[in-house]
């Protein structure tokens, strides 16, 4: 066992945390990138400014949107006898790695 219930507790509370703001994100950023309207004056930006913030606010979102579908995978395993241990070594995962990017699936030398 790699972790104790503790330690379990305290990485289930961590990637909970961090899937609520992650979802919090996501659904802001969904909001600020819609289309941009050809036709409506949109002050002082011009309409290159535009696109170009909406792609960043895009590329942005995906990657939320791939962090947030990692941490869900993650909590889904946080019970299993196994989370805590490198998916490809086997070997238990450092709990600072852990409590820094509790997402993460496999330690340091594999990664
Ligand atoms: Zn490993």
């Amino acid at each position: 066992m790699a972790l104790t219930d503790e330690e379990r507790a305290e990485i289930r509370e961590l990637l909970e945390a961090e899937a609520a703001k992650l979802q919090a994100r996501i659904e802001s950023t969904k909001d600020q990138s819609d289309p941009v309207k050809l036709d409506e004056p949109i002050g002082r930006l011009s309409r290159m400014d535009a696109i170009q913030m909406q792609q960043m606010a895009l590329a942005g979102l995906t990657r939320e949107q791939e962090k947030f579908v990692r941490i869900r995978y993650a909590l889904g395993l946080v019970d299993s006898e196994d989370f805590g241990n490198c998916q490809s070594c086997k070997q238990p995962i450092d709990i600072d790695r852990l409590r820094f990017q509790p997402e993460v699936l496999v330690c340091v030398r594999c990664a």
